[in-house]
């Protein structure tokens, strides 16, 4: 192929990226641009769509222009994006009808009590694989439908269309033609029943949102259309929700492969192949991507606070002044001295499902200091992953492995070899950790022919680190125990309420 790049859209919930990846998986340019953050009131999140749209277009210029390439050498284009987040626009204009609602807002809680009081919950559960929430896209176009003026006949005439942020972003870089999204970023609007792989009626109806508003429904490495945004037309054609791209990113392709992102939290994946599996634990069944880039499936949990906790550490505590010094404290000592700390500071999310917990420090003795505490946090991180990854392995009935690892605290050796540790099972770290961009360029460039199948893009993964589990099994369990009894105390807490 004579094209030279690939270009990853990587469209986060602060910030607008692009990057150009070469053949071998090399980011060879990188721009990137924060927007503004609208908090109308409170619990509630909006971003404006023209913004998404006008940063990820520059954005996208200045990656190109920082090593002087002209569209002529982009091969195909690829997208990922923060998920849920929610558009309704004008066909015939293209104007936003109002602001995106982010996947973080939280003002439709009532509608979901309200499907939750009639039993609808469970239809959805069945059908989406969705524990019903706010979070998902369904309940916040019925918001606007329900409340911009004349939305729903408009919408019902056709003059309205949804989507999330990778289908406005295809619309305005198709000038309006193309009108699509793809299996993930569909699986995650709590509209579209994963196992028939299309919307679903019933759910719609219930909601009153109109068919005709909603994306055609594509493969995630397809060529959806050209962009002539840039000059000469390049192909548009890879678009996968972030979390997805990044399990694709990772070559993890088969059922039991499990990636793990730690940032602000944990997002957790594991392919379940053809199968999906309905968690009883509250964890979602969702859609992934297979070895040909079409739909697979996919369990997801998440732990709320991850990076968070190292945060509070910093900017609360005060006990470490930037993120990275928290994995020297954690080597000062040889352990927390018997400390636990359990970050719920939020609730407790899977598999404990207690919202009212808060968080606790328990097993203080007169000698905990500064050090212990810090690595107690760190540690936390390590334990919440754990307990999710048991969960999954249950559900699934499937083994880990070993995991693979990337997000801002994966950068921290001591909590991945602590990782490995508890697991029992192999940490690792590719060499590429912007794996979001990177399985958004793949999905792209192998809908063109950049890469000719998935053996290529399995020989670009490269191990940055690995950590093979050192700790012997009673301390382990010793560790394990601990932290049980911690939990239990933290959701006793939340019991005596
Ligand atoms: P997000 O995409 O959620 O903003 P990032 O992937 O950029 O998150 O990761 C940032 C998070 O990782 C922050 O919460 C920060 O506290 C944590 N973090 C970054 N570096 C380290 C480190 N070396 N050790 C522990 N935590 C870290």
């Amino acid at each position: 192929m004579d094209k030279k790049y690939i270009m990853a859209m990587d469209q986060g919930t602060t910030s607008c990226r692009a990057i150009l990846f070469d053949q071998q998986g090399n980011i060879c340019s990188m721009a990137q641009k924060e927007f503004p953050q609208y908090y109308p009131q409170p619990g509630w999140v909006e971003h404006d769509p023209m913004e998404i749209w006008s940063s990820q277009l520059s954005v996208s210029t200045e990656a190109m222009s920082k090593i002087r390439v002209s569209p002529e050498d982009i091969a195909a284009i690829g997208i990922t994006n923060q998920r849920e987040t929610t558009v309704v626009w004008e066909r015939e204009t293209g104007d936003p009808v109002y602001p995106a609602i982010v996947w973080q807002c939280r003002r439709t809680a009532d509608i979901v009590r309200g499907l939750q009081e009639t039993g609808f919950d469970k239809v959805i559960w069945e059908r989406t694989g969705l524990v019903p929430d706010a979070y998902f896209s369904g309940t916040k176009i019925k918001w606007i439908l329900d409340r911009v003026e004349g939305a729903r006949a408009r919408a019902e005439r056709g003059e309205l269309l949804f989507g999330t942020v990778d289908t406005w972003l295809i619309w305005n870089l198709t000038k309006g033609q193309v009108h699509v999204t793809d299996y993930t970023n569909a699986s995650r609007t709590m509209l579209f029943d994963i196992h028939k792989m299309q919307w679903d009626k019933e759910i719609l109806e219930r909601l009153e949102i109109p068919m005709q508003m909603l994306p055609q429904v594509m493969p995630s490495s397809k060529i959806y259309g050209y962009t002539e945004v840039f000059g000469p037309p390049i192909p548009v054609s890879g678009a996968a929700g972030d979390q997805q791209a990044a399990l694709f990113g990772q070559c993890c392709l088969q059922p039991g492969d499990v990636k793990n992102t730690y940032g602000t939290g944990c997002f957790l994946l594991m392919h379940t192949g053809d199968q999906p599996v309905q968690s009883r634990n509250g964890l979602l069944t969702t859609v992934c991507i297979d070895e040909k880039g079409g739909p697979a499936y996919a369990l997801e949990g998440s732990v709320f606070v991850a990076g968070a906790a190292v945060q509070w550490l910093r900017d609360e505590m005060g006990l470490i002044g930037k993120a990275s010094e928290s994995e020297e404290c954690c080597r000062a000592v040889e352990d927390t001295n018997g400390a636990y700390l359990v970050p719920a500071f939020t609730g407790m999310g899977a598999p404990y499902w207690e919202q009212d917990a808060r968080g606790i420090l328990v097993g203080l003795t007169r000698g905990v200091n500064k050090d212990h505490m810090v690595r107690a946090a760190v540690e936390s991180l390590a334990y919440q992953v754990y307990d999710l990854i048991r969960t999954m392995e249950k559900e699934a009935k499937i083994e880990l492995r070993g995991l693979k690892v990337d997000g801002g605290a994966s950068a921290n050796d001591f909590l991945m070899q602590f990782q490995a540790d508890l697991l029992g099972a192999c940490v690792i770290r590719p060499r590429c950790i912007e794996t979001t961009a990177l399985g958004a360029a793949y999905l792209a460039g192998l809908a063109v022919g950049y890469w000719k199948d998935i053996k290529e893009i399995r020989r670009n993964w490269a191990v940055g680190s690995s950590f093979e589990p050192k700790m012997g099994v009673r301390e382990r369990e010793e560790r394990l125990h601990g932290w049980e009894r911690a939990v239990k105390t933290a959701m006793y807490w939340a019991a005596e309420r």
